[in-house]
């Protein structure tokens, strides 16, 4: 094949693919290459895609009887965890019922694939049908550059040409790196292993184990004890029959406090009440991958030049501020604005950087950059020590205190508060933990 595309995208996760649906839909001729068997086969997420831009891509999704997602959100809860308690902020509401949804539960290797035919059924309505391919099985070896500008791809013996190349290759970025718009040395710091076990269950017994009504399911993000003081967290998914159950945990403080991915999954496994969460059920997948802090630190230097973008967590485009692990949905947007950006230069016949550096200006004007510049310190607050022990400890404590009735007189709440405190922190460091608080959220 010596024809040259519009675009070759390198990667068929959720960047990839929203890329591609984008180009498709403006008849544009692209190669999109995914290294797995499938798209979504290697990849792993807890996972949440959060925000409404899957409706952008797939008009009406919630319709389809057997789509690509699990569940809906309308169930969130958040939990801090210390060795034999839990104390959660709880919050359901009908009001996450509506669609377009705010949050749907995934399983990679199904909605990656089922995407992938979305974006097959757009490129069979296009101008270039017979002309525009998603090729897996297909590693890229290579990003080809002519006087610093990206001309096409090699894999293996093999060249490919085209105007452009979008980046989604996720966070493994090798190319990026070869392109030369990451340095070569990530610090261990900035990086995560994520593990995570799917467990099936009688649909009937997940649904009334977690109160779900028709396709309605529920997220919990766990602190503390979860990650065994390791820095990181905890999650628990509902999808339809199965539950994914997993953590995120620094690489570097992992190898400082000589801990393992699978020790510390055990560990929350055994906390009694997620014992109590999990029995009856049968771990059926078991997978790890690893995943970005979201420290803005860790970004690229640009994310493009000539010829070339860099979509989703290639750019390193994550962020967990407490609320939730926002990887997906950055990953889409930042897809979507740069396919958008492809078709612009495609129009103008100028694919170098002039073009392409409108790319980062729509990703800053979006939620995407705005949400990662403004909660930055929020980023850090939560990576701070304090967070995966002392604080969680504290919370729980207070929780044991506050809910024990003993036939003994009965504390002060605040009495109860200040115990926990002098036991596990003390008032400055918990002023100075309010005070980064207020400051960055
Ligand atoms: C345990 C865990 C839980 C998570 N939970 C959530 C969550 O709940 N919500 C959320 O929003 N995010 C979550 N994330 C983060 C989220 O998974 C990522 O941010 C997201 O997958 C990034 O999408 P992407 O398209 O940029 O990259 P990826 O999904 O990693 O896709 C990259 C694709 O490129 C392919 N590829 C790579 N190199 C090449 C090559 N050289 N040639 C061809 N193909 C190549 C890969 O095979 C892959 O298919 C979680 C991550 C982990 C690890």
């Amino acid at each position: 094949m010596d024809e040259k595309f519009d675009c070759i995208i390198v990667g068929g996760g959720i960047a990839g693919l929203a890329a591609a649906m984008i180009l498709a839909r403006n008849n544009m001729k692209f190669l999109l290459i995914e290294k797995g068997e499938f798209a979504g086969s290697k990849n792993v997420s807890g996972g949440v895609l959060w925000g409404h831009d899957l409706a952008r891509l797939v008009p009406g999704y919630w319709e389809e009887e057997d789509g690509g997602w699990e569940r809906f959100i309308n169930h969130r809860r958040l939990t801090f965890m210390d060795e034999q308690s839990t104390f959660s902020i709880d919050f359901k509401s009908s009001h996450f019922n509506e669609t377009p949804y705010s949050g749907v539960v995934v399983l990679r290797s199904k909605f990656d694939r089922w995407l992938a035919g979305k974006v097959q059924e757009e490129i069979d309505q296009s101008d270039h049908a017979m002309e525009s391919f998603i090729a897996t099985n297909i590693k890229v070896d290579e990003v080809l550059m002519e006087n610093d500008k990206a001309v096409g791809i090699r894999t293996g013996d093999e060249e490919f040409h085209a105007d452009s190349v979008i980046l989604a290759e996720g966070v493994n970025n090798l190319l990026t790196r070869q392109v030369g718009l990451q340095d070569d040395y990530v610090p261990a710091d900035h990086m995560l292993t994520g593990i995570k076990e799917v467990i099936r269950y009688d649909q009937k017994v997940l649904e009334d184990r977690f109160q779900l009504n028709g396709l309605s399911g529920m997220s919990n993000e766990f602190v503390g004890y979860s990650t065994d003081g390791v820095e990181g967290g905890g999650f628990l998914y509902t999808n339809r029959d199965t539950i994914s159950l997993g953590l995120v945990a620094g690489i570097k403080d992992m190898r400082e406090k000589e801990k393992s991915p699978h020790d510390i999954l055990n560990t929350f496994k055994g906390h009694p009440v997620i014992q109590d969460t999990i029995k009856g059920g049968e771990v059926v997948e078991y997978s790890a991958h690893v995943v970005s802090s979201g420290d803005k630190r860790v970004m690229p230097k640009e994310l493009y030049k000539d010829g070339v973008l860099l979509c989703g967590e290639s750019a390193n485009l994550l962020m967990n501020a407490g609320k939730a692990i926002q990887g997906m949905d950055l990953a889409m947007r930042s897809g979507i604005l740069g396919a958008e950006t492809i078709v612009k230069a495609k129009e103008r016949g100028d694919f170098s950087s002039q073009t392409m550096k409108e790319y980062r200006q729509a990703l800053d004007e979006s939620y995407v950059m705005q949400d990662i510049n403004n909660f930055q310190d929020a980023v850090h607050m939560l990576h701070s020590p304090e967070m995966f022990k002392d604080v969680p400890n504290l919370i729980c404590d207070f929780g044991r205190k506050f809910f024990t009735i003993d036939n003994e007189p009965t504390k002060k709440s605040r009495e109860m508060m200040s115990e926990s405190i002098k036991e596990h922190s003390s008032y400055w460091d918990l002023i100075k933990i309010g005070f980064k608080g207020a400051k960055s959220l």
